[in-house]
């Protein structure tokens, strides 16, 4: 089954304490779409400037992504600057140009619109609502956003969480959308405004996914090396969605499953800049490390 995605496109500007990467490829939708690539079909829908390199379009391609959607307009691709202490937590970002954003009108391709899985990944709200009503009867929809998206369009984000099934996000930004600093309670209420599930993304610390009855947590994989944490969100959204759409198993044990291929994705992403890991990574990597992660957390059972 396929995935359409709707996200950034980007050059990214990022100073890690390991080093530095200027003008490299980066955004939500194109990390999320290389991820998932590894498991299903993925169609793009984006936008970038005259100024994005055929050379970047031609290694989506590469991994079997449909680019039928990524639009190219007047102007400059859109650009994040962003820097990391030696808390690879979380990014201070330096700067945001919209550029080519600005102008977009997501128009999907007739082939895109009866996708099962949509992925709303992080870009202005006002788009993803968009992309939204273009798909006629997704099985599956989730979305992501961040704190530049939480300030400036809180309504339409509200939206936008409201017409989704699985909400996607990292800590920081459950606690400033609700302004609650304790994550659980902080979950209670994003899935009271009608998500039927909240993921929640904690960096070197793992995934928390609740529901109004269950919670779940898997620690992140423990790496010696981490270069560039960005991108470990859409990259762990990518494995997700992308074992969901291969396996078609939305029952809590295949989404379980699905959270752990994607933290498997995420520790590939974070060990090289930009998306230099994911350009070298293979499918049996992803399989070894799964078992790397299933011996991490297994432990016997006892009986009281
Ligand atoms: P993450 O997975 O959260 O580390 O996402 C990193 C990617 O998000 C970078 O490659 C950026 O290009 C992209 N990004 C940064 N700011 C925004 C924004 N305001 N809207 C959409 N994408 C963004």
């Amino acid at each position: 089954m396929s995935i359409v995605v709707v996200g950034t496109v980007a050059f990214d500007t990022v100073e890690t304490p390991f080093g530095r990467g200027e003008n490299v490829l980066g955004g939500s939708a194109t990390y999320f779409s290389t991820s998932a690539s590894f498991f299903t079909d993925v169609s793009l829908v984006a936008v970038v400037g005259e100024d994005f390199p055929e050379e970047h379009i031609s290694f989506l391609q590469g991994r079997n992504i449909d680019t039928t959607g990524l639009q190219r307009l007047p102007g400059k691709t859109f650009h994040w600057s962003g820097r990391y202490g030696y808390d690879l937590n979380e990014a201070q970002t330096l700067d945001t140009q919209l550029n080519v954003l600005m102008d977009f009108q997501p128009e999907l391709p007739e082939s895109y619109r009866d996708a099962d899985y949509l992925f709303l990944a992080n870009i202005d709200p006002d788009l993803q609502l968009k992309v939204l009503e273009q798909v006629r009867n997704p099985k599956l929809v989730a979305c992501d956003t961040m704190n530049f998206w939480i300030s400036s369009k809180p309504e339409t984000l509200k939206k936008v969480l409201q017409k989704v099934d699985i909400v996607v996000i990292n800590e920081g930004e459950a606690r400033q959308f609700t302004g609650e600093p304790n994550l659980v309670k902080a979950a209670r209420q994003i899935i009271a405004l009608g998500c039927k599930r909240l993921v929640i993304k904690r960096g070197e610390y793992g995934v928390l996914m609740f529901t109004a009855e269950s919670i779940f947590a898997a620690p992140a994989y423990p790496l010696e090396e981490v270069f560039d944490p960005t991108g470990a969100g859409d990259t762990f959204a990518g494995g997700f969605m992308g074992y969901l759409a291969n396996t078609g198993d939305l029952s809590e044990e295949g989404l379980r499953q699905a959270i752990v291929f994607g933290s498997v994705m995420a520790s590939f992403n974070v060990e090289d800049f930009s998306l230099n890991r994911m350009k070298r990574l293979e499918y049996k990597e992803i399989q070894s490390r799964f078992g790397s992660f299933k011996a991490l957390t297994s432990f016997k059972d006892i009986s009281f």
